[in-house]
């Protein structure tokens, strides 16, 4: 009887399994490869940071996120040397919608080696940006098990962000060029440790740009996003992989974050480790911003704009 309920609810609904929610198991594992000493901190165009791509790689093959070029790797025209984007693509449900495209990205190298004056010499990029790469790939792995979307996806891991934002500026202007039908570009930097002592939990940059933040709360039924003012007196909008987005296609392109330069003392330091970041914090998030996200890619209309 049970069995036949089950099977009535499938045929009613759709019977697509809800994948595990994320935890700070799963956050942890995907965190110890990306920032790992065997990966030499991921510098783009090192032995190290391919490791890393070849681990995006296995991921995205693993929860059925195909490549949306020819292959995963994206080789960047502005970069000398060999560095790549890896890109994965997730096609829309909705025979309309699915010609309308969001990109969700993160940076995935690292400053590499540095001269540091302690013994510890690799700049392993916990925070900066295994956090963001660590997001993307959790909520790759949500809407590559569930396959409900309906406008397409594209998951965008970037190289050479450290090197002046050479990777999205390489992606952005691809994509311009094939005319992609680009609604919004949502970039995720530094989530690994949570800000204190603020009534809400991340902030995005060029807040008060658009309608981001209102939009992600009204789908979280909380004050998930909030205005960090120090993001805006840096001009933290332009120093990060949504902004070549933002610059090309003139679309709500922003970035997620979570470090405010008061509760992290290891920005682009060799103490930039995992020791220090907060599994469950991050699992948390990426929990909540799963409904966030289904919301966005899901509705009839474009409802994030900028003002
Ligand atoms: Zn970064």
């Amino acid at each position: 009887m049970r069995y036949f309920l089950f099977l009535i609810i499938c045929l009613a609904v759709g019977c697509k399994a809800m994948p595990e929610p994320s935890t700070a198991e799963r956050v942890g594992e995907i965190m110890d490869y990306m920032a790992s000493d065997a990966l030499q901190g991921r510098e783009a165009g090192t032995e190290g940071i391919a490791v890393a791509a070849d681990y995006i790689e296995t991921l995205f093959k693993e929860n059925k996120i195909a490549p949306y070029f020819k292959s995963y790797r994206d080789t960047l025209s502005n970069f000398e040397g060999v560095a790549y984007n890896v890109v994965g693509y997730l096609e829309g449900k909705d025979k309309n919608l699915k010609d309308e495209f969001i990109i969700i990205g993160a940076h995935y190298d690292h400053i590499g080696i540095t001269n540091s004056p302690t013994t510890d010499s690799i700049a392993n990029g916990a925070n900066d940006n295994a956090s963001g790469t660590t997001t993307v790939l959790e909520l790759a792995r949500y809407f590559g098990k569930t396959r409900t979307n309906k406008r397409s996806i594209i998951f965008a891991l970037f190289s050479a962000e450290e090197k002046g934002l050479l990777g999205s500026a390489h992606l952005a202007e691809k994509l311009k060029a094939e005319n992609l039908n680009l609604y919004t570009m949502l970039n995720f930097e530094m989530v690994g440790v949570p800000l204190r002592e603020k009534d809400y939990l991340m902030y995005v940059t060029g807040y008060e740009k658009s309608n981001l933040a209102e939009v992600s709360n009204s789908y979280s039924n909380e004050k998930l996003i909030g205005f960090l003012p120090t993001a805006k007196d840096f001009n933290l909008f332009q120093r990060s992989d949504n902004y070549p987005f933002h610059e090309k296609f003139n679309v709500p392109s922003q970035t997620y974050c979570t470090f405010d330069f008061t509760n992290f003392e290891h920005y682009h330091k060799v103490g930039d480790e995992n020791a220090l970041m907060d599994f469950e914090h991050m699992a948390s998030l990426v929990n909540k911003l799963v409904p966030v996200f289904v919301g966005i890619v899901n509705a009839p209309n474009r409802e994030i704009k900028y003002n």
